[in-house]
Order: C-alpha cells, then structure tokens, then sequence
C-alpha cells in the first residue's frame, strides 16, 4: 500500500513538474566483426551495457563459427563433407542445423522448379577450377557432373532426421543459402541475450531485428550492377527484415568475350551469363539468401512471379542488356520506405 501510495504521489509530483514518461536507459551503439565461412561477419548492437554487448555477440560468433564447421563446403571435415562422402549409401543421420538447411533448400528448389539447387556441388567444382584458370570446363567433365544434378535425388526423411543422396559421387553445396540462414541464427542468440536491435552482415546477406533507437530502421544501401566499389545510390530502411543480393558483379569469369557466373543454371551446367544483379527483401535470411540465387537463375520474367508469391518478400532486378539498363521492381518493393545513407 505504502508503494503504490508513493507512486501515486510521484505520479502526481511529475504531472505537476510536466515531467514525461520515465526515459529508457541510453543505448550505445556496438560493433564487432570476425571471418566465418570464408567470409566477413559483422554484428551491430544497441544495448546500454558494454558487458552484455560483449557476451552477446560472443555468443552470436559461436552459433555462425557452429554452423560453419557443419555447412563448410572448404573444410574436409564438416559434416556436410561427411555426409557427401556418403552419397550413394544408406540414409545418414545429421545434426539438426544441417537437416534444417537442407529441407529449406529443397522446398526452394520445389518452389523455383530447380532454379535453386543445392545439389549443383559437382558442377561449381568445375567452375571454380574455370574462374581460377579462365578456362570453360571440358565438355565431358561438364556432362559427368550435370548427370549428378537433382534435387529429386536428395532425400530428406525428418522423422528420422536422416539424408541420402542417391547418386554416388553427388555433392551438396550450401553456398546459396548458409549464410542467409546464419544471419537468422545470430540474430536469434542476439535476442536471447536481451539484444532486440541488432543487424548481422555475412558479407552481403543481412538480417536485422529492430531498428536503431529513434530510427524506422536500418539504413541499407543498395549495389549497383556495375563495380561492387562504387558507393550506393540508393538506401532503403528496413527493421525485423532480411536483404540479400545475387549477381554477376562479384564472382565471376570471363572466356571467349562472355561472362559467367559463379551461379549456376542447373539446367545447362553453364555459370549463368545474364549481366544481372537481383536484391531481395524477406522476413529471413535463409529466404532471402537462397530466393535472390533463384531468381537469378529465372531471370525477371520468371523470377518476380516466385517473389510476389512468397510471403512478404520484395525484389529488385537491374539488368543490363547490350548497354540498356532495364530496372524490375516487384509490388512489395515500392512499399519499403527510403533511407538516406546511415
Ligand atoms: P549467393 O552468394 O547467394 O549469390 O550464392 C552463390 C552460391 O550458391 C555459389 O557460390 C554456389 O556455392 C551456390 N550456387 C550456385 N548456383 C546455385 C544454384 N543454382 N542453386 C543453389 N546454389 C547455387
Ligand atoms: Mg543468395
């Protein structure tokens, strides 16, 4: 009784003073980076505790440096190279983090009929090694590796929680949506430890919670298709979102005058020579990142279709055909609010 007495007269004392609501504590602005899957991972904060900013994204870098030795297409041992070692055996048992990457990877190949596949491994094998010595792969290598691509033959039982890959030699490349889905998983430890505005970047997916204080939300900038050097043009401001971008500008080899990507068109075995750069925006990242490769594989006049169907999302195409620019903008696009540069 005595305490709600003396918050009744404080009550009192501020409405007289015109005293506001309380203010909440100050937040500070934190930001750390470390390399994780061959790439930069950074994590920006607001908290009002150093110490709290520090254990978070501590905690955050061990989930991504977690899932990266079971998703690692580099590292020999991980458990996705373990699992691909087994191809053309019996159903392998996985941990729960490489299942669930890979059942998102397959419902994206069902939803883009093929264009996003995870079982392209053999294939960008050869790729890489044609990035490094600028040269197309050999026809009959390419067909040898092409005849082991299929996401049909990736099979995924979630009771048992078991993968078997029905082809000898089959490789699983995960490169098109791990980061996207470890972004998601950062920001999830972020909030467990009381963390609710955060933004993680692996590389160029980002996933962000809530915005910066007396923010709409976090300013991102836009690449254009042209040199990844140049500054943005244009920023858009995004809270509880995912932005992802897949594109030519980045990795790719050139041979005979044509330029290849290092996203490959699973139907010919060929790295895709569309002059394209695709941004999309979802509620996650494992979405975000694996829905931008897709779409880069169908191109504009098949790919908005696929956005403008997956909840949520948005989608922005520049595409550059012989010096023409043409620009595609799916219906969500234009509802998300512009930012001016952070
Ligand atoms: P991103 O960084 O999201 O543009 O994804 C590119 C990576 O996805 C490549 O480096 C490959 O590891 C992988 N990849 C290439 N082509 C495909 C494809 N058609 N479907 C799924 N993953 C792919
Ligand atoms: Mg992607």
């Amino acid at each position: 009784m005595v305490d709600h007495m003396s918050d009744w007269l404080f009550g009192i004392a501020a409405a007289l003073l015109g005293l506001g609501p309380k203010p909440g504590p100050t937040l500070t602005r934190f930001e750390y980076a470390e390399t994780h899957m061959s790439s930069h991972f950074r994590i920006v904060l607001y908290t009002d505790r150093e110490e709290t900013a520090r254990s978070a994204s501590r905690a955050a870098f061990a989930r991504i440096a977690e899932l990266d030795a079971a998703l690692s297409d580099y590292q020999p041992d991980s458990e996705l190279a373990r699992l691909c070692g087994q191809a053309g055996g019996p159903p392998a048992h996985v941990g729960a983090d490489l299942f669930d990457v890979l059942a998102r990877s397959r419902a994206m190949s069902e939803r883009s009929g093929g264009a996003f596949d995870v079982t392209v491994g053999p294939v960008v094998r050869l790729w890489r090694r044609a990035r490094r010595d600028r040269k197309m792969p050999a026809p009959e290598r390419l067909a040898g590796a092409r005849a082991l691509v299929g996401y049909e033959a990736l099979r995924l039982d979630p009771k048992a929680r078991t993968v078997r890959l029905l082809k000898p030699g089959m490789k699983l490349d995960v490169g098109g949506i791990a980061k996207g889905y470890t972004d998601d998983e950062a920001i999830r430890v972020l909030k467990r430890h009381g963390i609710d505005r955060a933004l993680v970047a692996g590389a160029g997916d980002i996933v962000v919670s809530g915005p910066p204080p007396g923010r709409d939300g976090w300013s991102i900038g836009i690449a254009s298709l042209e040199p990844s050097r140049a500054a943005p043009s244009r920023f858009i401001a995004l809270r509880d979102a995912a932005i992802s971008t897949a594109g030519d500008a980045e990795r790719y080899v050139e041979i005979d005058g044509r330029r290849y990507s290092h996203i490959i068109d699973p139907w010919t075995g060929l790295g895709v020579v569309d002059r394209c750069g695709v941004t999309v925006v979802a509620r996650d990242g494992a979405t975000a990142d694996s829905l931008d490769t897709a779409v880069y594989v169908l191109g504009p006049e098949r790919g908005l279709p696929l956005v403008e169907a997956t909840q949520g999302a948005a989608a922005l195409i520049i595409r550059s055909i012989d010096a023409t620019v043409q620009i595609f903008e799916s219906r969500r696009w234009r509802e998300i609010p512009q930012a001016g540069p952070e």
